[in-house]
C-alpha cells in the first residue's frame, strides 16, 4: 500500500489572472522515504506541498491517503488529517518571537488534548532529539538559523505525525547548518514519509531516497517512482485505515502559529478578522501577505 497517492491533481488560482499551478500531477509516496521536490520558482512546489498537507484544496483529481480517497472528505476529516498526520516545516521557521524555545514546541500540542505536564515532557523530548537540550529557555532570536529550524522540526514532530512536509527548510541556512538539518530529516524519514521542497540540488542528491523534478506544474522526472505493486507492503492492518481521530481543532487554530507570527511582527489584531480570506497565503508567504494588509 502507498502512504499517499496523488492522482491527476489539478489546481488553478484565479485572482484576476488565471494561473494553473498544477496540471495533472500523479505521484505515489511510500510510508517511509525522504523525497525531494526540485524545480524552478513558480513551478508549483509549494502548491503541491500545501495540497498534500490539506492546507489547500485540489480542483480536480484525487488524493488518496492510506488507501482512502479524499474526494468526500468533510472539513472535520481535513482537520483530523492536518492535526494528526502532518507536520510542517517552513523556510522561515515560523517561530513565535516572544516565547521560549520550549513554549514554541509545547504550543503545537495545545489543541491535542494532552495535559500541560505531558506537553512539557514531550516538548523536552523532541528538543533533545534535535540536539537542543541546552537551548530550551532561550528565545528564538538568541539562536542561530540552524537552531531555529531544529526547533521548528521538533515542533513538527511533537504530535508524532506520519508525514513531514518541509518547504525549503534549508533555504535560509548556510551549507554547514543545512547539513545538520538534513541529517535530522534523514533520521526522521527512517520512520516517516518526509517530503521536502528544495532549491539545493546537491543536498537533495546527497540525502534523498528519491528526487522528483517539477516543471511548469507537471512532473518532469521521478528517480524512484512508487506504484502499488512496487511499494512496500502495508504494515498496518486494514482496520487502521481511515482512522483519523476527530478533533475539535479547526483550521483556524491549526494555522494560528503563523498568525501569531504576523501579530507579533505587526501588532495588528485585524488579521484575525481577515483570516478566512488570507489563511492559505499566510502559510505560503507570510512576508508578502503582510504587505497586502
Ligand atoms: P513554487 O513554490 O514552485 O515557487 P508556487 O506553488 O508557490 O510555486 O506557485 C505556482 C504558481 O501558482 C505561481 O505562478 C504562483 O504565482 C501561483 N500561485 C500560488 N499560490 C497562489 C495563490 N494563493 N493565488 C494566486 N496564485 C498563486
Ligand atoms: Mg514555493
Amino acid at each position: 500500500m502507498l502512504k499517499l497517492k496523488l492522482d491527476n491533481i489539478r489546481k488553478t488560482y484565479d485572482s484576476g489572472e488565471v494561473v494553473t499551478a498544477l496540471k495533472g500531477v500523479s505521484i505515489g509516496f511510500r510510508e517511509n522515504e525522504l523525497v525531494s521536490i526540485l524545480g524552478p520558482s513558480g513551478c508549483g512546489k509549494t502548491t503541491l506541498l500545501n495540497i498534500i498537507g490539506g492546507l489547500d484544496q485540489y480542483d480536480n483529481g484525487d488524493m488518496i491517503i492510506n488507501d482512502v480517497s479524499t474526494k468526500e472528505f468533510k472539513n472535520s476529516d481535513w482537520d483530523a488529517y492536518r492535526n494528526r498526520s502532518i507536520g510542517f516545516v517552513f523556510q522561515s521557521y515560523n517561530l513565535i518571537a516572544h516565547q521560549t524555545v520550549l513554549q514554541n514546541v509545547e504550543i503545537a500540542m495545545t489543541l491535542s488534548g494532552v495535559s500541560a505536564s505531558e506537553r512539557n515532557r514531550r516538548a523536552r523530548q523532541a528538543l533533545i532529539e534535535v540536539g537542543l537540550a541546552d537551548q530550551m529557555k532561550k528565545k528564538p532570536n538568541q539562536l542561530s538559523g540552524g537552531q531555529m529550524q531544529r526547533v521548528a522540526i521538533a515542533r513538527a514532530l511533537v504530535n508524532d505525525p506520519d508525514i513531514i512536509l518541509a518547504d525549503e527548510p534549508t533555504g535560509a541556512l548556510d551549507s554547514h547548518t543545512s547539513v545538520q538539518v538534513m541529517d535530522i530529516l534523514k533520521e526522521v524519514a527512517k520512520t516517516r514519509l518526509v517530503i521536502m521542497v528544495t532549491h539545493n540540488g546537491e543536498l537533495a542528491e546527497e540525502y534523498s531516497d528519491r528526487i522528483i523534478r517539477i516543471l511548469d506544474g507537471e512532473v518532469q522526472s521521478d528517480s524512484n517512482p512508487a506504484t502499488e505493486t512496487n511499494a512496500e507492503k502495508a504494515s498496518k492492518p486494514s482496520s487502521e485505515k481511515q482512522k483519523f481521530k476527530k478533533t475539535s481543532m479547526s483550521l483556524f487554530t491549526a494555522t494560528s502559529l503563523s498568525f501569531k507570527n504576523l501579530l507579533t511582527k505587526r501588532g495588528r489584531t485585524i488579521i484575525t478578522a481577515l483570516y478566512s480570506q488570507i489563511h492559505f497565503q499566510a502559510f505560503q508567504s507570510p512576508s508578502t501577505q503582510v504587505n497586502k494588509l
